[in-house]
């Protein structure tokens, strides 16, 4: 008879970290790594070949650094006729033939998941089989669902929101403040982790004497654009393993959105180290200025590009926000930038995370704008003859990337204008860009982007005109319609449906303080224009 494991270590495929809490204490003589590559991850929403790509080409390096470092592994693969459709009847399969072998474990360890979906998949397993499931905490943030949790207690939706966090976030964990000492230690991963354990040293003041920069972060380029000197991201190209997934990819998802001939991501922790260390070299320093802007052809600008690296736990944030921050100290990165940078992972990543698990499932559920219109099918082609949708849709398709502007004041302020419901705009952002895990994608959807919280996490819904574009892009000049029309045949289809969001919500929102001077606007409105609006803005929902 064999004899039975002690632990069988379950690891996700965005948990792709050798040092990763689940394997805390791993000892391969007793235990044993558990990975599938299952089609439902695939298949649950629509994915993306560049997202489908990502993970399973980063997972099957992940196997590779596991078998080199000695870890015994059971991995599954996607194009093994044997393997089963999802993680939990795979796992549940295994289970019962390592029972029957004698071999089966006393225990399976899981680091938290990205995904609440998964962990109650998993968990139902483990009850099936018996099994004690041991759910350890990500230590590839800086605080736990605990730590938001307790954060947010007895405040109100005001008190909640990303600001307040973000300077707790600072103080807490002593990042871009004045008043430190010089004892600080080089190991930022040994820092976070003793701060999250209580051990940081409060500090007081922000460096620069102010908490934000935002003001100065607002730049749209000139006329000539960026320029020829725009650093351009290192690009990873394709080694035989990640060619056998596109090929795989191709020949099972070929009728899934998006194209795999751009498909250079980092896949490794040390292709990851090497994009951040680019990253904060090259464009990091004008990251502030232009983190708005939007150039047609330049999806990068200077964006970090690392959100895939960090979601698949190759990078940590800790290592990422003190990259940030030594460069900022050394002089070679402007305070503006650096800080603008570090408010999105040690702010607004940790916010939504902590947002997710405190909130579902409840939170995938809301409507509070009873939006119920259908995503236009044009999503996920890019056929469509508004320049500035047409840009930021053939990107994400060819590239599974957008920035954040694109995405939000882009193809997520339009389906707000629209009226899409939110379930179905979820399952799009989910699927089409190669960063997307549901912890991080479905907040910043719901509620940053459609406002279906009810102003949990936005105070106010992102509402704009297509003249925002027009400032912040050059698109408007190549585009058939016209940002400063909002009815007639040549109006932007923003324009007309922003005018038609305030008339349908007027009474909603007449007495949110930040939404009523924009209402106060409709009162220039005839009767006669208020129809033409609402006839356009019907049209484009007929043929949307
Ligand atoms: P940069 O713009 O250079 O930012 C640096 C890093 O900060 C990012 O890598 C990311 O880790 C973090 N970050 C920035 N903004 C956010 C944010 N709002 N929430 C959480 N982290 C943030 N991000 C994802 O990682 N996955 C998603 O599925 C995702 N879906 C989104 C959906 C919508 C509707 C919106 C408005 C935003 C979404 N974001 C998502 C946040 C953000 O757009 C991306 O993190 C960012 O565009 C990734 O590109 P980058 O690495 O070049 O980021
Ligand atoms: Fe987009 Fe409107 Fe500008 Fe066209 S005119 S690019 S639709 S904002």
């Amino acid at each position: 008879m064999a004899e039975r494991l002690r632990h069988l270590v379950l690891v996700l495929g965005d948990q792709l970290d050798l040092d990763a809490a689940a394997f805390d204490g791993f000892d391969p003589a007793q235990d044993r790594v558990w990975m599938a590559e299952v089609a439902e991850e695939s298949t649950h929403v629509w994915s993306s070949q560049p997202r489908t790509a990502l993970f399973l080409a980063a997972m099957r390096h992940f196997a590779q650094a596991l078998q080199a470092a000695g870890r015994p592994l059971d991995y599954h693969r996607l194009d093994d006729p044997a393997t089963r459709p999802s993680l939990a009847t795979q796992l549940r399969a295994d289970l019962a033939a390592l029972r029957a072998a004698g071999s089966g474990p006393q225990a399976l360890v899981l680091t938290r998941p990205g995904d609440w979906r998964v962990l109650q998949a998993l968990r139902a397993a483990a009850a099936d089989a018996g099994l004690p499931l041991q759910l350890r905490e990500d230590r590839h943030f800086f605080t736990t669902p605990q730590d938001f949790d307790a954060h947010a207690r007895g405040r109100g939706a005001a008190g909640l929101r990303l600001e307040f966090f973000y300077r707790a976030q600072r103080q807490r964990f002593g990042v871009l403040m004045d008043d430190r000492g010089d004892d600080r230690r080089d190991d930022a991963g040994d820092r976070a982790a003793d701060d999250v354990a209580g051990g940081g040293q409060a500090a007081r003041a922000p460096l620069g004497g102010r908490w934000n920069f935002d003001a100065e972060n607002r730049a749209a380029f000139g006329p000539d654009g960026p320029g020829f000197d725009l650093p351009q991201p290192p690009r990873f190209a394709p080694d035989a393993t990640t060619r056998a997934v596109l090929a795989l990819v191709r020949a099972r998802f070929g009728q899934h959105p998006g194209r795999l001939d751009h498909f250079a991501w980092p896949l490794t922790r040390a292709q990851a180290l090497q994009a951040l260390d680019a990253f904060v070299r090259e464009r990091l320093p004008l990251f502030g200025p232009y983190q708005d802007a939007i150039w047609p052809g330049e999806p990068w600008l200077y964006h970090a590009q690392l959100s895939a690296a960090l979601n698949l736990k190759l990078l940590r944030p800790q290592e990422v926000v003190a990259a940030a921050e030594a460069a900022v100290r050394g002089g070679r990165v402007p305070l503006a930038s650096g800080e603008g940078f570090i408010r999105q992972v040690l702010g607004w990543r940790e916010y939504v995370r902590g947002l997710y698990w405190t909130r579902m499932p409840g939170y995938a559920t809301l409507n509070a704008l009873d939006a119920r219109q259908p995503l236009p099918a044009w999503y996920w082609t890019g056929e469509t003859d508004a320049a500035c949708l047409r840009d930021a849709l053939g990107q994400t398709l060819a590239h599974g990337y957008a920035h954040h502007i694109q995405r939000l004041m882009v193809t997520g302020l339009y389906a707000l204008l629209l009226g899409v419901a939110p379930a179905q705009v979820h399952a799009w952002y989910l699927a089409v860009y190669v960063d997307a895990v549901e912890w991080v994608e479905l907040p910043n959807t719901l509620g940053m982007g459609q406002y279906a919280d009810g102003g949990l996490m936005a105070s106010k819904p992102y509402i704009a005109s297509g003249q925002y574009i027009h400032r912040q892009s050059p698109l408007c000049r190549g585009c058939r319609y016209r940002p400063d029309e909002r009815s007639g045949p040549r109006a932007c289809p923003f324009t007309t449906l922003y005018w038609d969001f305030l008339l349908r919500h007027a009474a909603r929102f007449a007495r949110h303080p930040r939404l009523a001077p924009q209402l106060r606007h409709l009162d220039r409105l005839d009767a006669a224009e208020r129809t033409r609006i609402r006839a356009r803005a019907d049209a484009w929902r007929a043929a949307d």
